[in-house]
């Protein structure tokens, strides 16, 4: 990627707002959060996001007229960078802004663009994605959870499940089911959802890592106000693939940063054990290194594709946010895997009791979910047959 003159004058600026402002109070939030560890700091770290609002680092790459910056790709990709070479925290308003926010600014009215765009940059409200159901996970159109007019609200029933940070979100962006006896992806709606009222229980689950970043979500009686549906009601199929494109694209990069900076720590661990004397071990780091480089370039390379003169609609296009995907799950795993190797031994038993992990440990139990959530493996490999090969679809049982 060539960067311009105004590019690393960016790159200066971000590189001096961090140098100054990850200090004081927020010094300790070096490294907080990452993948396993999500509730820590959980308080420290709104604050510290909220921080970053007001200083306009946060949805960069929204429209000026949205209230983004209208950042070029470039200078994401440099905003991340200097952001993860700074150990800052993992940000918490991921879902709004990176995955809701792009999908009211394409599909949302005036009236939803003015209500919740503001408070999803300046963090002041915080979103969770109510997709999956106990019956309806890659079969999402399967989704029974329903939602029915009563007067000017509607009024949803039904169970969402691994539904991420529900347990410290304000609003959930969820699918229901909206006409009566619709099958499939016809008849259901997307629909923008307070999370804190009497009709919302939600239920932490436990996972591989001790800590509980997912939840059980039930609606009983719930309700929200007939304008806060996004798309046309019985139209939110389209604007919930919407939001999957967004979850699997440009939502991508700064995560695959973060991974360097982990690839980094691990590098580091490394060489302090001993661990990088061994020729197997080498390799493997080496492999590892290599996998990042090459699934960036594919990254950014799919990603700048210029609309007007590649084949924007092309099987490769339609395709290729499942290829980085895959790409970046398996890579996160093996690098997972790795990091135990590199410990040895006692990579296998806790620090201490009940169930104290270390970092490297929960790194492996997480990333476990990387080939799972955003759609697993599986669902991206038959997205690449179907669209990019143009294979049959497969018969459904
Ligand atoms: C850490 C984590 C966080 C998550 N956060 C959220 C969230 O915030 N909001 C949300 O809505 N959901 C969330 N999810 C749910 C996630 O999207 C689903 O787990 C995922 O879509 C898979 O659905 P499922 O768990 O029902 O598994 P299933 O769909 O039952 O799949 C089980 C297995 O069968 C395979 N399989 C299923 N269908 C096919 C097929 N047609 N062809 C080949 N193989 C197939 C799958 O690949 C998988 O291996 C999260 C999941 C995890 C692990």
């Amino acid at each position: 990627m060539q960067l311009s003159p105004e590019d690393e004058q960016f790159r200066r600026r971000v590189r001096q707002w961090l140098a100054r402002n990850l200090t004081g109070r927020f010094a300790a939030l070096r490294g907080a959060g990452g993948p396993g560890r999500e509730h820590e700091a959980h308080a420290e770290r709104l604050a510290w996001n909220r921080e970053l609002a007001a200083a306009g680092w946060t949805c960069l790459g929204w429209p000026p007229g949205h209230g983004g910056r209208g950042a070029t790709l470039a200078q994401q990709v440099i905003f991340h960078e200097e952001y993860a070479r700074a150990d800052a925290p993992t940000r918490v308003g991921y879902l709004g802004e990176e995955l809701l926010g792009p999908t009211l600014i394409a599909f949302g009215t005036p009236e939803q663009q003015r209500r919740f765009l503001p408070a999803i940059k300046a963090v002041d409200e915080l979103w969770c994605q109510g997709y999956s159901e106990p019956g309806a996970g890659s079969d999402l159109a399967a989704v029974a959870t329903t939602a029915a007019l009563d007067g000017d609200q509607w009024v949803i029933t039904g169970q969402k499940v691994w539904t991420s940070l529900a347990h410290v979100t304000d609003w959930c962006f969820m699918l229901a089911r909206t006409e009566p006896g619709s099958r499939r992806g016809a008849g259901l709606s997307y629909l923008l959802v307070p999370m804190r009222q009497s009709g919302v229980t939600v239920r932490p689950i436990r996972q591989l890592t001790g800590t509980a970043e997912f939840n059980e979500v039930f609606f009983d009686g719930a309700r929200t106000r007939r304008d806060l549906v996004v798309g046309e009601a019985g139209d939110g199929w389209r604007v919930a693939m919407a939001t999957l494109g967004f979850e699997r694209g440009v939502a991508t990069l700064g995560q695959q940063i973060g991974f360097e900076r982990e690839l980094g720590r691990l590098v580091a661990e490394a060489r302090r054990t001993g661990a990088a004397a061994d020729p197997v071990l080498r390799g493997k780091l080496a492999r590892a290194w290599i996998g990042l480089e090459a699934m960036r370039a594919h990254a950014l390379r799919t990603l700048a594709a210029d609309p007007d003169s590649a084949d924007p609609d092309g099987p490769a296009a339609a395709a290729g946010a499942s290829v980085i995907k895959l790409l970046w799950s398996r890579w996160h795993q093996q690098l997972g895997e790795l990091a135990m190797e590199v410990a040895g031994a006692p990579s296998m038993v806790a620090r201490g009791a009940p169930y104290d992990l270390d970092d490297w440990q929960r790194l492996f139990l997480f990333s476990r979910a990387d080939t799972i959530y955003g759609g697993s493996d599986e669902i991206q490999r038959n997205i690449i047959a179907t669209r990019a090969l143009g294979l049959p679809r497969q018969g459904r049982p």
